[in-house]
């Protein structure tokens, strides 16, 4: 286990032993929802860790990385010794987001939960950086559901990387339930919609409305930031995905979208909507292709 995975086992373990208390005060899930944000960032850094420790810094450049992590690897101090940033190392590591992006692409249990370890994140920094009396923003039922998904994420990164995070063991029936359950809810209200859509899809005022608000959701459309359309699972229709994106700056003071997250899919045509982060996640909205406006009522 390298450095960040015995601190993320640490970290984990101080929520773990606040959620298996059965009844559980609001200040104790707060308290649990910032160990478990900040053990996985450090998860995530552990990942990006074994696969180059220089990766988990701020600054990757070769000086940098010399003066950081491999000090006593410099054997003629003339060249080295005199560069900047030698002298003044930046030895600031990266931030959630950062970690984020990079061990996405290393870890598919990180790509697979990205909407619930989004949502982890914006909660860890509600309760780091805001007055307490901001606090109304995580409302009860919001740390619930983030807590409810502690021990199977947890068990997934346990099993991908072959390591054990927390005390407790999740077996495999419950993972299994806990899908099924999500499956179930999604299938019904995709059965919900189709019907919807297919009592609604002669009403031309019905259309018509559904056209305009779809059209003016469409990334093409000039007065449209953070959306763009998806085909709708249930009617086939352009349904809207909103979207939220994570800015990063380039070494030349550029900003580029560094990582992007679904907030909700909403479609006009049959009202099909997901909202929750683990349905967001198990229909892998993230990866949805993007469809262009066709601008008609016609059905399939
Ligand atoms: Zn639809």
């Amino acid at each position: 286990m390298n450095k960040y995975f015995k601190n993320s086992e640490k970290l984990l373990r101080i929520a773990e032993s606040k959620i298996k208390n059965e009844i559980i005060s609001y200040e104790e899930m707060i308290s649990a929802t910032l160990f478990f944000g900040i053990g996985i960032e450090s998860l995530m850094k552990g990942i990006i860790y074994d696969v180059n420790p220089v990766y988990v810094y701020e600054v990757a450049s070769f000086s940098n990385a010399m003066a950081v992590v491999y000090k006593e690897k410099i054997k003629v101090n003339n060249i080295v010794k005199n560069h900047e940033q030698i002298k003044k190392p930046n030895e600031n590591v990266i931030n959630f987001s950062k970690a984020f992006s990079r061990a996405e692409h290393l870890s598919k249990t990180t790509h697979e939960h990205k909407k619930a370890i989004y949502r982890l994140k914006d909660a860890r920094d509600i309760i780091a950086h805001c007055p307490i009396d901001d606090f109304d923003l995580l409302k009860e039922d919001r740390l619930k559901n983030i807590l409810n998904q502690f021990h199977i994420l947890v068990s997934l990164y346990e099993k991908e990387l072959n390591l054990k995070f927390i005390e407790s063991e999740v077996d495999e029936s419950e993972a299994t339930s806990h899908l099924l359950n999500i499956q179930t809810k999604i299938q019904e209200r995709i059965a919900e919609s189709k019907q919807i859509w297919n009592s609604k899809k002669d009403d031309a005022n019905h259309i018509q409305g559904a056209n305009i608000q779809t059209m003016t959701m469409d990334a093409t459309h000039p007065d449209t930031d953070n959306s763009y359309l998806i085909e709708c699972p249930a009617c086939s229709k352009e349904a809207v995905l909103f979207v939220n994106e994570d800015y990063a700056m380039d070494e030349h003071g550029n900003y580029f979208v560094e990582n992007f997250y679904v907030q909700n899919l909403s479609c006009f045509f049959c009202n099909f909507r997901v909202i929750e982060a683990e349905e967001i996640d198990y229909m892998k909205l993230h990866e949805k292709e993007r469809v262009i406006y066709q601008g008609s009522g016609q059905t399939q």
